[in-house]
């Protein structure tokens, strides 16, 4: 059975705007999947009601978001890293462990590892101000897995660096999902990112916001 699901879902909001149109999708577990389409087709959108977020207008939306009981089943990772800015990297990246419940002593040896995933095992004391843009993503993806989530949904995370980076960046996730369970939904406008980075490609169009074509790239991981 898929993790997350939409069947012929709308979204309406309060202004009147149709953003979604009968959208089906499904996701399975440890799938990348991305969503690719022009500004305001809707990706955000779908991903807000996969994130538990928002609500459907029609239809069905089913993800662990919704389930009551797996509440840090679900990650999220936006284009603006959203680390506090008064906390060490090490905070920014307990904080979901620290909402569960576990003490920084608790949390510090699940903290450790995934700083060392993600390469900012020499920056935990170190504060957001003093990391380049890479490395705050980098801290960002690192609280996202720090409560080992079913899925991570990503809405353009690497739009903002420069391409090198970014290239770095999307070669390091495809070798963190590929060692993981992570069912991935990545929103991108990026064809090449999409193509590169994902198993399968929802490809959407605008006006109302519907997936208008699926594409399943036929060269898996790992391409290293
Ligand atoms: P994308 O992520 O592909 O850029 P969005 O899901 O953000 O698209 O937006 C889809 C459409 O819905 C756009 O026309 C956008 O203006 C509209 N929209 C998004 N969020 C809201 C909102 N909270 N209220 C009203 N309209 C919205
Ligand atoms: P990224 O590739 O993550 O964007 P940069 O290209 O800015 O990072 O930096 C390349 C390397 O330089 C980083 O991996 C890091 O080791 C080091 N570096 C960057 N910023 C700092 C900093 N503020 N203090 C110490 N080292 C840094």
């Amino acid at each position: 059975p898929p993790l997350l699901s939409l069947d012929h879902v709308d979204k309406r909001y309060a202004n009147g705007v149709l953003a979604l149109h009968d959208v089906s999708l499904a996701v399975g577990p440890h799938e990348f999947v991305s969503l690719l389409g022009p500004s305001g087709c809707g990706k955000s959108s779908v991903l807000r009601l996969v994130a538990g977020l928002d609500g459907a207008t029609r239809g069905n939306v089913s993800a662990p978001a919704l389930e009551r009981r797996a509440p840090a089943d679900t990650a999220c990772v936006f284009q603006d890293a959203t680390l506090m800015p008064w906390a060490s990297v090490f905070d920014n990246v307990w904080l979901p462990l620290r909402i569960a419940g576990q003490s920084r002593a608790q949390a510090a040896e699940r903290v450790d590892a995934v700083l060392r995933l993600v390469g900012l095992a020499d920056f935990a004391q170190a504060h957001p101000a003093e990391l380049s843009g890479g490395m705050k993503m980098r801290a960002s993806i690192a609280r996202a897995l720090v409560a080992q989530p079913r899925v991570l949904l990503m809405d353009e995370p690497f739009a903002a660096l420069d391409e090198f980076t970014r290239q770095k960046l999307n070669d390091d996730l495809l070798h963190w999902w590929q060692a993981s369970t992570l069912a991935v939904l990545f929103v991108t406008h990026s064809i090449y990112e999409a193509v590169y980075l994902s198993q399968r490609v929802l490809v959407m169009g605008a006006r109302p916001g519907r997936v208008v074509d699926e594409v399943v790239v036929d060269e898996p991981y790992p391409r290293r």
